[in-house]
């Protein structure tokens, strides 16, 4: 190659060095890419090698303040198969804004905040376009909601309606009241809990669980003045039954098994998919209540149970106050 510097042809290479500087106002350490004419000692730039200089400069900096690169940008932006401008107009945004950030420019933190949540959250990014349908023509806007739509996967569509039907069912209590324990109620942990009870009781029912949950919360509320999972329980014939508490026998991840005994269905709790880890305290009481009511048949439970004040003080279908915790036998 011949050389800009003294003129000779001789081989060029390319070489890195970890440089620092200060970017606005952070002091920064990025690779810095350069060639250099050996004969003279001069270092130079040559082709595009300043601009990518100046990009790992700024990414540099983005990652010291917590910001997106651009290449995230570009790969979140990727992920859902949308162009720079589409992307941009979907947050409501100037037409070359995100093009801009995936080169030159740094995005502010609200902007690398909604950038974030729409890599995380493929709902969150829909809203988004739903706030600024009019910025596309009604094709368009079909063409990206199926765009988006593509990457919310089927489980967690699944998960998040569960969500939502135990939310609309939970709407009428208050989280913060005596009825659900001042606790929001917390599917996660219940699924842990369900796991942990189906794996130390050999057979377990759906009424026997009802009636076990029903005492590990008022176990916990009596000690912790909280209870575990957040649910409210009424008075029913059988006993305290938590709300919704048919929304979580259907939910995916219980595993279910229906038995037929003479003229009537057993459903047995085989188990519950959970990653949730249960702490050791919560462990304790459910190892209490599985030590006191585990062996018992689900009918005997339910007797057992029909003689607590929380049940006798109480009327059909009546939500049943957490206080009775102290009263329990
Ligand atoms: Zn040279």
């Amino acid at each position: 190659m011949r050389c800009p510097y003294c003129e000779k042809e001789h081989n060029i290479f390319e070489k890195i060095e970890q440089t620092k500087m200060i970017f606005k106002g952070e002091e920064i350490t990025f690779e810095n890419h350069y060639y250099e004419c050996e004969e003279k000692g001069i270092r130079f730039f040559g082709g595009k090698t300043g601009d990518q200089n100046l990009m790992r400069a700024r990414d540099a900096y983005r990652k010291k303040m917590g910001l997106l690169t651009s290449s995230e940008i570009a790969s979140i932006r990727n992920k859902y198969n949308l162009t720079q401008k589409d992307y941009s107009f979907i947050f409501g945004w100037g037409e070359v804004t995100v093009t801009r950030y995936e080169s030159n420019s740094i995005q502010d933190v609200t902007y690398d905040e909604l950038m974030r949540r729409s890599n995380e959250d493929p709902y969150f990014l829909l809203e988004m376009l739903e706030k600024n349908k009019s910025n596309f023509c009604d094709a368009k806007y079909s063409e990206l909601r199926k765009k988006i739509e593509e990457k919310i996967d089927r489980p967690v569509l699944m998960e998040n309606l569960f969500d939502r039907a135990l939310e609309i069912e939970y709407s009428s209590i208050d989280e913060n009241s005596i009825y659900c324990g001042y606790k929001k109620i917390e599917k996660r942990k219940i699924e842990s809990i369900i796991k942990y009870i189906a794996e130390n009781i050999s057979f377990l029912t759906k009424t026997k669980l009802a009636k076990l949950l029903w005492y590990i919360d008022m176990y916990n509320f009596k000690k912790r003045n909280i209870s575990m999972t957040g649910l409210a329980y009424i008075h029913m014939p059988y006993g305290a039954y938590p709300v919704g508490y048919e929304i979580i026998m259907l939910m995916p991840s219980m595993k279910i098994e229906e038995i037929e005994n003479k003229n009537c269905t057993i459903n047995r709790i085989i188990t519950c998919e959970s990653n949730l880890e249960l702490g050791a305290e919560e462990i304790e009481i459910i190892d209490k209540v599985i030590l006191d009511y585990g062996d018992m048949k689900t009918k005997e439970i339910v007797d057992y149970m029909h003689l607590e004040k929380a049940y006798v003080n109480t009327q059909k279908n009546e939500l049943i106050s957490y206080e009775f915790a102290k009263d329990i036998k």
